[in-house]
């Protein structure tokens, strides 16, 4: 059985990423599953340790680090994030995908230590729509609005690395979108291995 691929799926805070994902899940239970990060943040109500994050300790998450366990870690407003490679390696044996919801600088370093990762970047249909999404109607000040708008700008300087810009403007599309970019990178094969696997020899 062919393994599964890492597929990397950031954007901007409340375009979407969260339900995006569940969706796509929903629709395709066997097509990918997300992983479980570690961070040094405290729980935010209504989270549950072990299935929004695992919650350490710095010393905790040094410890881990010193130890090998991370694909990859950042350290964003203060708190540190990383994707322990034991997580991945649970979602690629049950022959499923890996979706790892993070953000840009963590894409950029799967990137490099997975060169067939795929980064996705998902995009609102426009800076309004997001802090729409964000906000609620109207309740921002023009004065918040450039300032965020400028804050989602900035950020989208990074995302050289990443291949595929999906537009979540309507739900459903986005999930298909997804789905197709999923199923297009798992027909990908290297030349090497097709010729060791289909005639036996290097
Ligand atoms: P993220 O995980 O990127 O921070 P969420 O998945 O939490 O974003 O979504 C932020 C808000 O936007 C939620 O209230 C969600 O229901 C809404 N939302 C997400 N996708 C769409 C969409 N395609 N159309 C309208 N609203 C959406
Ligand atoms: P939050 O604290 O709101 O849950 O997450 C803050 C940011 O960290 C989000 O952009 C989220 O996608 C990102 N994030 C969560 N887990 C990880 C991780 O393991 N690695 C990286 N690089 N980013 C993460």
């Amino acid at each position: 059985m062919k393994r599964g691929k890492v597929i990397v799926i950031s954007g901007p805070s409340g375009v979407g990423k969260g339900t995006v994902c569940r969706e796509l899940m929903k629709r395709y239970p066997d097509l990918a599953a997300t992983t479980v990060s570690v961070t040094t943040r405290a729980p935010r109500p209504g989270e549950v340790e072990g299935v929004h994050y695992y919650y350490r300790t710095n010393e905790e998450f040094d410890k881990l680090l010193a130890e090998g366990k991370f694909l990859e870690t950042v350290d964003k407003f203060t708190h540190r994030y990383g994707t322990l490679l034991s997580e991945v390696e649970r979602v690629l044996s049950q022959g499923k995908n890996v979706i790892l919801e993070i953000e840009m600088i963590g894409g950029a370093n799967v990137k490099k230590a997975i060169p067939d990762a795929v980064l996705i970047y998902l995009l609102p249909p426009s800076l309004e729509t997001l802090l729409e999404r964000l906000n609620g109607r109207g309740s921002e000040t023009e004065e918040q609005i450039k300032l965020r708008n400028s804050q989602v700008e900035k950020e989208f300087d990074q995302a050289e690395p990443y291949e595929y810009f999906v537009v979540n403007d309507d739900l459903s599309v986005a999930v298909e979108n997804v789905k197709k970019i999923i199923d297009a990178e798992s027909l990908k094969d290297d030349f090497r291995n097709v010729k060791k696997n289909y005639f036996g020899r290097n």
